[in-house]
């Protein structure tokens, strides 16, 4: 098996190595290789939902690749090299601190022997606008509740944080007027001291030149005047959606060693994982061991060719659309059209340039593992759907019984009917929202949050038992019934009613679903907006 080194220290080191050997040797390769583990580490980032930081190395990419066309500054000069050991200098130092806020953010959610509440965040959100702009405070109000700190800054004050924002807001004086060349000033300021946050820029007008000009100075995202300001909001909040962060894998079915070893490297150097077999024969075996979100396949090998391997996989309804990217030193044009139109996704000559080569395989595993995702989680929250939520509360179970602790929640907001009734269901489309956003910024990754119905939410704790989970969804039920909800004619509250069963009164996926039913029946019984711990008296089936 192929061994890959994922972490970022061990991507920051390869950077920080190939750099020095580039300085010292003055050899352009090595240049050339220092830009391929940046492109890589680039990648990486973005995987890990990064994207501050993502942009960052692109940044410093972008300045490498522009050095490659111009043959007259090999090697390249004092002044340039100096430039970019600025910029590595940065960004190395914040992945060996790990100390960008997204992996701070995991670090705290994660580990739930932390010795702080894993539930408090430090999330650091920075507004900057002129003082007392409306929608500042409008912002402060909302991310407070969706579990950030939000912080505001005025445009030419220093901002002093004790850690770094996720994100940066900037809020013009005027709605779709162009930005001040102070607010320009404070925005490159406030990127060259937080490299890793990103920067929202809001109410942007539609020229080219206004989008140019503010990301130039660093602006990632410019939101149009049109976009509302809850809108705005639910972009910072996909920002930290806790996504599935597994490994992409690779299989490749080559029989030449040499081709294996390239498209090894390439993938390596991208954060993907993979597994080499040299026939084919082992196929399905190694497919449902590895599971790989790929396949790159010969087109030649000893018994039968890469075309017939791929018919053969398709016959498998498992593996129908798991994609299969051919590789091959073939150019005959008839056998390429021949080969796709037989099951394939992509034709790569080889040897494939590792940087095409990893953003072809990267883009098709990206697309097929979207898919496989819009048939596990609901597209209005964007949380785990019916099936996969009872999916996933198996899977914990199985992970901490027969010892550890786990809690089940059932949630079901309070007279939702008469919301629809009254305001509309686009506006009761926006409370089942509000209050997916809610959990999902409350609660850790590493817990179950799913839409079970229709303003219906479960959600299980690992390691958690009925003391905290009444807590910490009490925290929740509060909140929620403080955070209004605007519709046309001025804000709405809601409320939700709770039960929870726990391990060890309930032992399996469908018991815990049940007794948290019962008991957030006997919460709306009891007049809602509150929660009902399930009986604990009932031995242990
Ligand atoms: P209770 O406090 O007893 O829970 O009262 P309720 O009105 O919330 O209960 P009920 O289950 O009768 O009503 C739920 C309503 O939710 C009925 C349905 O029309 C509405 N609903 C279900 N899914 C959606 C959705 O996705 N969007 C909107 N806007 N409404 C939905
Ligand atoms: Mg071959
Ligand atoms: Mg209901
Ligand atoms: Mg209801």
């Amino acid at each position: 098996m192929h061994e890959v080194s994922h972490s970022f220290i061990a991507l920051a080191k390869t950077l920080e190595l190939r750099w020095q050997s580039y300085r010292s040797s003055g050899d352009f390769d090595q240049f050339v290789e220092f830009t391929l583990s940046l492109n890589g580490l680039t990648e990486r980032l973005n995987q890990q939902n990064l994207p501050g930081l993502a942009s960052a190395c692109q940044e410093l990419e972008n300045r490498a690749l522009g050095l490659f066309t111009d043959h007259t500054l090999r090697p390249v000069s004092d002044e340039q090299a100096a430039a970019i050991s600025q910029q590595l200098g940065a960004i190395l130092q914040l992945l060996q601190r790990h100390e960008t806020p997204a992996v701070i953010t995991k670090r705290l959610t994660d580990h739930a022997d932390d010795e702080r509440d894993p539930w408090i965040r430090q999330r650091n959100v920075l507004i900057v606008s002129r003082p007392g702009h409306p929608w500042s405070a409008a912002l402060v109000e909302q991310l407070s509740f969706y579990g950030f700190r939000p912080h505001t800054l005025g445009w030419d004050d220093e901002a002093a944080l004790d850690e770094a924002p996720l994100a940066i807001v900037l809020v013009p004086d005027h709605e779709a007027s162009t930005y001040p060349p102070q607010a320009l000033d404070a925005l490159q300021r406030l990127k060259a001291r937080y490299v890793a946050s990103y920067v929202y820029c809001l109410s942007v007008p539609a020229s080219l030149e206004a989008i140019v000009g503010l990301q130039r100075a660093g602006a990632n995202v410019c939101i149009p005047a049109e976009i509302k300001l809850s809108d705005i909001l639910s972009r910072i909040l996909d920002l930290v959606e806790s996504r599935e962060q597994e490994t992409h894998r690779v299989l490749i079915v080559e029989d030449s060693k040499t081709a294996v070893a390239h498209i090894q490297r390439a993938l390596d150097l991208h954060g993907i994982d993979s597994r080499a077999i040299n026939t084919p024969l082992a196929l399905l075996q190694v497919c449902a061991e590895f599971r790989p979100h790929a396949i790159l396949m010969d087109m030649y090998m000893p018994f039968c060719t890469g075309v017939e391997v791929t018919r053969a996989l398709r016959q498998i309804p498992e593996y129908q659309s798991l994609p299969v990217i051919y590789l091959s030193g073939e150019t005959d044009i008839g056998q390429q059209v021949e080969a796709l139109r037989l099951g394939g996704d992509q034709f790569l000559t080889k040897p494939a340039n590792p940087i095409i080569l990893s953003a072809v395989v990267k883009t098709k595993i990206e697309r097929y593992r979207d898919m496989l995702r819009s048939g596990r989680h609901d597209s209005l929250t964007g949380l785990l759907n019916h099936s996969a939520s009872k999916e996933q509360l198996a899977q914990m179970l199985r992970r901490s019984l027969p010892a550890g602790h786990l809690a089940v929640a059932m949630i079901d907001i309070d007279r939702f009917k008469s919301i629809n009734d009254n305001y509309g269901h686009p506006v009761g489309d926006q409370v089942i929202r509000s209050l997916a956003w809610l959990l999902r910024g409350r609660l850790r990754n590493s817990d179950l949050i799913g839409r079970y119905g229709g303003e219906e939410f479960i959600i299980a704790l690992g390691g958690v038992d009925m003391g905290q989970a009444m807590t910490l969804l009490d925290r929740i039920r509060e909140d929620f019934s403080r955070l209004p909800h605007a519709h046309g004619r001025g804000a709405l509250r809601a409320s939700f009613s709770c039960g929870i069963a726990a391990v060890p009164s309930y032992v399996t996926a469908s018991a815990l679903i049940e007794a948290a039913d019962e008991a957030l029946l006997q919460a709306k019984r009891d007049g809602r907006n509150r929660i009902v711990a399930a009986s604990q008296k009932r031995p242990a089936q």
